[in-house]
C-alpha cells in the first residue's frame, strides 16, 4: 500500500512558544513609521489576505502570519524569510484587506530592509546582475516561429543603454556587489 505523506504542518516558529527575549520590539514601529505601514496595527488577523493570495498554499509563512510576525517583533524570521521575495506583487491581499493594511507594500519595505542587511536570495542577485549587464531580465532570443510570421530570423538588438545607466546610478549596483 502506497504511503500517504502527511501534509507539512505550520512552521515551528509559529507552533513553539515564542522567546520574548528574541523579539525586536522596535520592528513593529520601524515598519509602522514607513509610508506603507500606517495601518499595520489595524490588522485583526482575519486571514483575508491569505485567502486572496494565489500562492499562499505553498508558503511556509502565510501573508497574515507574516503581518502578525511583524507586529510581534519577529524581525529575523521575517527578513530572512523566502516569502517576502516569492511575493508576486499581485496586490490581491492588499486590495481585499478590510482594514486597509498595505500588505504588499509592507512586504516591499521588508525586502528593502532585508537588502540593506545583505539578506538577498542568490536568484534575486542573479536577476539584478542580468538587469545591470544587459538592461533586461530575460534575453530575447530568435525563435523558429519568427520565420512563420515573416520576420527576420534574428531579433533586432534592443537599445538598453539608458536603462543600464539608470541602474548604475541606483542601488542595483549595491545588490549585485553584495552577492559577489
Ligand atoms: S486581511 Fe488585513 S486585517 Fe486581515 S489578516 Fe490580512 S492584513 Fe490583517
Ligand atoms: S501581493 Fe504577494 S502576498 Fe499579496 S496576494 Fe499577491 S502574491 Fe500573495
Amino acid at each position: 500500500m502506497a504511503e500517504t505523506k502527511e501534509p507539512a504542518g505550520p512552521p515551528v516558529t509559529l507552533t513553539e512558544p515564542i522567546e520574548m527575549s528574541k523579539l525586536d520590539v522596535k520592528f513593529r514601529e520601524e515598519i509602522h513609521s514607513m509610508p506603507n505601514g500606517e495601518e499595520l496595527s489595524a490588522c485583526f488577523a482575519c486571514s483575508t489576505c491569505t485567502a486572496a493570495c494565489p500562492i499562499a498554499n505553498i508558503w511556509k509563512y502565510k501573508p497574515h502570519q507574516l503581518i502578525r510576525m511583524i507586529l510581534l517583533g519577529m524581525r529575523d524570521e521575517v527578513l530572512s524569510s523566502d516569502e517576502i521575495w516569492l511575493c508576486l506583487t499581485c496586490f490581491q491581499c492588499q486590495e481585499r484587506c478590510p482594514q486597509k493594511v498595505r500588505v504588499t507594500d509592507i512586504f516591499f519595505d521588508c525586502k528593502n530592509l532585508a537588502a540593506e542587511e545583505g539578506k538577498i536570495p542568490a536568484n534575486i542577485i542573479g536577476l539584478a546582475k542580468e538587469l545591470l549587464e544587459k538592461g533586461q531580465l530575460y534575453t530575447v532570443t530568435a525563435d523558429w516561429e519568427r520565420e512563420d510570421m515573416g520576420l527576420e530570423p534574428e531579433v533586432p538588438g534592443l537599445s538598453v543603454d539608458a536603462l543600464k545607466n539608470i541602474l548604475k546610478e541606483t542601488r542595483t549596483n549595491k545588490i549585485v556587489d553584495s552577492g559577489e
